[in-house]
């Protein structure tokens, strides 16, 4: 195992200055762990701490970590103040909610996603039918419905007022604020919005566990990028962008900008990088830094050629070691380790003026 020397990974960043901003000290690899070893974990995004209550009750009666997480985040996706997320979730450009979420389970090394399924509020419990009740991976759109119904899920309207009134001021007040883009080359800017002001595309919930048995799963559920392209469909069904999975190594997630994992397949790239030794926030800030390397779409990036958007990523290991990063500073996530839910401040790779 060969952890990174600061000073060398500083050296290899191609994004050395911004990198050096960073509080080295606080935010850069130290090593986060279970204090009590071989006791149940999980980690989730900002929006999860009912979930992790749950996830945890669950493993500490002896549930698998795949029971543990997906009752725990039904609880996000049941909640209709919760925007991002199942029921109440922000539609799409038509007004019309469109869920995807997807489940790995550790010791089977299995997983199931659906993608833009409308109407039924508990995505994540559906992708694990997937899962277990088909031969498939990946359903989608209409199929994903008529599998949900085939499985007793009652269609019902997922629409809050709360969401179709965010909706109809978006709709109102149409500027460049859509997902639509004209002709352009890469070197241009100011096409489209800028994702980072964007107030329209957070959210999404991500948890992964391990459970008293030393077995790993997760789950990422969300209502995807409000007001997106109807059959949008994000990281958060595609295994290895959203999410993944290795019982021998760690689990791994992450919440926004959907695109920039899908084009950079981010959770498996962390889960490779623990794999290889790396500790969970090394992995993450190297999930981070490869979307930033990578990315040479003028339109999203800054003056300093900075990514303009923010993709954070939470990872926890066969050891019970946890950590996230995010690419701007700023946010938090929870962890729960058996002493009750608390918030660690992401490591990060640009800080947020
Ligand atoms: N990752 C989600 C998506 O792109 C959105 C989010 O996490 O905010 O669909």
């Amino acid at each position: 195992m060969r952890f990174i020397n600061r000073r060398a990974f500083l050296k290899t960043t191609a994004a050395t200055a911004a990198f050096a901003a960073v509080p080295l000290k606080e935010t850069l690899f130290p090593q986060r762990s279970n204090p009590q070893a071989h006791n149940p974990i999980a980690i989730a995004s900002g929006n999860g701490p009912k979930a992790l209550e749950k996830a945890m009750e669950l493993m500490r009666q002896g549930s698998d970590a795949l029971d543990a997480v997906v009752a725990g985040v039904n609880i996000v996706e049941d909640d209709p103040e919760d925007t991002s997320v199942g029921y109440g979730g922000l539609p799409n450009e038509d007004g019309i909610v469109e869920l995807d979420a997807a489940v790995m389970h550790g010791p089977s090394y299995r997983g199931g996603g659906v993608a833009a399924l409308r109407n039924i509020k508990n995505p994540s419990r559906v992708a694990r039918l997937v899962m277990e009740r088909s031969k498939h991976v990946l359903i989608v759109g209409e199929g994903a419905l008529r599998f949900a119904k085939a499985h007793g899920f009652q269609e019902e309207n997922l629409l809050t007022d709360k969401a179709r009134e965010a909706w109809l001021k978006w709709k109102e007040n149409l500027s460049t604020q859509d997902d639509w883009l004209p002709p352009h080359t890469i070197d241009d800017r100011g096409v489209g919005s800028m994702y980072r002001d964007y107030f329209r595309y957070y959210g999404t919930i991500h948890c992964s566990a391990l459970d008293q048995n030393g077995n790993l799963s997760c789950v990422t559920t969300t209502a995807g990028l409000a007001f997106k392209i109807p059959g949008r469909v994000g990281d958060s069904p595609i295994l290895g962008a959203g999410l993944y999975c290795d019982n021998e190594v760690g689990s791994a997630g992450s919440t926004g900008l959907g695109e920039a994992n899908l084009l950079n397949c981010s959770s498996v790239m962390i889960v490779e990088w623990m794999r290889q030794g790396k500790s969970p926030d090394e992995a993450c800030l190297l999930a981070c830094k490869r979307i930033n390397d990578r990315c040479r779409e003028k339109r999203l990036q800054d003056e300093e050629g900075r990514v303009n958007f923010d993709v954070k990523f939470y990872a926890i290991n066969k050891k019970g070691q946890y950590g996230g990063a995010s690419i701007w500073s700023g946010g938090e996530y929870l962890i729960h380790d058996g002493a009750g839910v608390r918030k660690v401040e992401f490591p990060y790779l640009f800080r947020r003026k």
